[in-house]
């Protein structure tokens, strides 16, 4: 599963993350923090659907809440990401 930058800005991160299945296609993950929560979105069709059922968040924002603690902040896993695709690199 492959994750790049997208944007960043006050208060949200957005990546874009590979899906698995179709060759190509990204998805856009978007941490937002705003009233003291933190919060993940995805564009994918598997996030809306667990959204309505009150699931757990789909395999693209879980990825990118796990690289998230492992960089130690969403901040610091942006500004890893981004340090790779400038060095030509696409983080797995
Ligand atoms: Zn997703």
């Amino acid at each position: 599963m492959t994750i790049r930058c997208k944007q960043q800005e006050r208060g949200k991160q957005a990546f874009l993350v590979g899906s698995e299945r179709m060759a190509g296609v990204e998805y856009t993950v978007e941490h937002v923090r705003a009233n003291g929560t933190r919060r993940f979105f995805c564009s994918c069709p598997d996030f809306q659907y667990r959204k309505i059922r009150r699931k757990r968040h789909c395999k693209h924002a879980r990825k990118v809440a796990t690289l998230a603690k492992v960089a130690r902040g969403i901040s610091r896993l942006y500004a890893a990401v981004e340090e790779l695709q400038a060095a030509g690199t696409v983080a797995a």
